[in-house]
């Protein structure tokens, strides 16, 4: 097993054991993440939903459907890349994220970055956006204004660039977001090309 690989599983299995929210105490099951440990790309998505806290894996439901769909728009697939969320327990009713447990979760997903030393994150919706971009010193003026571009940033000391698009999930209720997201992501294929990320994974 490599490094990184170890480095996240343990870290992993202090999530599924996490107190510091009180979300531990309606969820079934945390959802830490999932991927390629060796991948440059990384996604972060908003918080577990109903199938997710069921299955304890990340974009299981509707929303992860398409963003398979969304990812093989990009030339990628799961096992190239590593999936998580900003919150790692599924908030009651798909409620939004409260300030309290982004703050008290957020440095799980610190972590992750840290280990994965990823050099594209690509941000899913106005909750991921906004805190990459915090970590980032950029300023957020909202995810549609934002959205489609790619920003150079140092995020926890590592030089990345940020992609931020529409989170999945809107495309299933909104026709517009839907052929957003299709045209960010076929852009995402660019960009990656012109970083001459062709290769998604690093050796191990
Ligand atoms: N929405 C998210 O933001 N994350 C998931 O894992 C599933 C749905
Ligand atoms: Fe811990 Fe995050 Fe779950 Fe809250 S949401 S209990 S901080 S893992």
């Amino acid at each position: 097993m490599s490094v990184k690989q170890s480095q996240l599983e343990a870290l992993a299995a202090e999530i599924l054991n996490c107190k510091k929210c009180d979300l531990y105490k309606t969820r079934r099951k945390a959802v830490p993440g999932e991927g390629n440990p060796q991948s440059q790309i990384m996604l972060v998505g908003e918080a577990p939903g109903h199938w997710e806290d069921d299955k304890g894996e990340p974009f299981v439901g509707a929303a992860g459907k398409f963003l398979d769909t969304l990812l093989t728009i990009a030339g990628l697939s799961r096992e190239d890349v590593f999936i998580c969320n900003v919150l790692k327990c599924r908030p009651p009713g798909n409620r939004e994220p409260a300030p309290n447990e982004i703050q008290a979760c957020t440095p799980y997903l610190d972590r992750q970055i840290k280990i994965i030393q990823p050099k594209f994150i690509v941000t899913l919706g106005n909750y991921s956006t906004a805190y990459i971009f915090s970590k980032a010193n950029l300023s957020f003026a909202g995810i549609t204004q934002v959205r489609g571009k790619t920003y150079e940033a140092s995020v926890l000391g590592l030089s990345v660039t940020v992609f931020p698009t529409f989170h999945p999930a809107a495309a299933l209720y909104n026709a517009k977001y839907k052929e957003e997201l299709t045209n960010d992501f076929r852009r995402l294929k660019d960009k990656l090309a012109k970083k001459g990320i062709t290769q998604f994974s690093r050796p191990t």
